[in-house]
């Protein structure tokens, strides 16, 4: 049934370190990072074992998408930080010399890639693992072994997400009290002071406020937010609202917790 499944267990010594594969060198340079490029769908794929790399890429362009391959962290940042940008990263948590979890911060910490959504890869089936994961800002993640199709579908659902996020958006302003955000180019302020927020911890916060005075349940964010349940845990979302009102700073009261049931973005400022 599994006729796919791919395990990061056991390796050889062969692995493809340090090196970014040459499929992809040709075109990188001359395509301008336009608008639609970013639709076309570019994945780039971070996994030293050349294995894995090799049936994801085969796999994503199968279906259409673009692929850029790194077998290392540095390969990964410098990759990224280059036109065009990516639509989705797929990203292996045990590099050889920079780890997914830096990777994945950096990512989230520049400016120009810290929208791009990324899919962790993991060896390690530890919930520690996952949030960990999840604090540096992966948007969600797929233990090994995992089969191609599963990942598939996971990849398929940040980017049908990230697409609708970007369709809703608009480009609306909203403002409540020390919080203003931009849907429409993704950013969030507090107190004039800009926050530096994840597609996912964004989705969540807009999701909020959009419902603001209702409460919202685990159960209908992890619905509504993560746009699946599989076996991302309500307690991902308590993870996720912690850090986000981390972030909030000042504004991080708006969110209120009811006990046993959800969230709540306030009603009003002087509740
Ligand atoms: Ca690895």
């Amino acid at each position: 049934m599994n006729s796919q499944m791919i395990s990061g267990a056991t390796r050889g010594a062969s692995t493809v370190e340090g090196r970014v594969s040459a499929g992809a060198e040709p075109k990188r340079a001359s395509v301008p990072p336009t608008r639609e490029q970013a639709v076309s769908g570019l994945v780039v794929i971070v996994e030293d074992e050349a294995d894995i790399a090799n049936a994801l890429e085969y796999n994503f362009e199968r279906e259409g998408f673009q692929t850029r391959k790194a077998a290392t962290g540095r390969a990964a940042l410098e990759l990224l930080g280059r036109d065009p940008l990516p639509d989705l990263i797929v990203l292996d948590l045990m590099l050889p010399d920079v780890s997914g979890t830096e990777v994945c911060r950096h990512v989230r910490m520049n400016d120009r890639t810290r929208h791009v959504p990324v899919l962790m890869l993991t060896a390690k089936a530890e919930e520690i693992d996952r949030v960990v994961g999840f604090e540096v800002g992966a948007d969600d993640y797929v233990t090994k072994p995992f089969s191609v199709r599963e990942l598939m579908l996971r990849a398929r659902a940040i980017l049908r997400r990230a697409h609708a996020s970007e369709v809703e958006a608009g480009s609306g302003e909203q403002v409540f009290g020390r919080l203003r955000i931009d849907s429409g180019g993704h950013r969030a302020w507090v107190d004039g002071q800009e926050v530096s927020l994840t597609a996912l911890e964004f989705r969540l916060l807009t999701t909020l406020m959009g419902r603001r005075g209702r409460v919202q349940t685990r159960d209908t964010l992890l619905e509504d937010v993560w746009d699946m349940s599989g076996d991302v845990t309500t307690r991902t979302v308590d993870t996720h609202v912690k850090r986000l009102r981390q972030k909030l700073g000042t504004a991080g009261i708006y969110i209120e917790t009811l006990r046993g049931v959800g969230y709540r973005f306030r009603a009003q400022l002087d509740e």
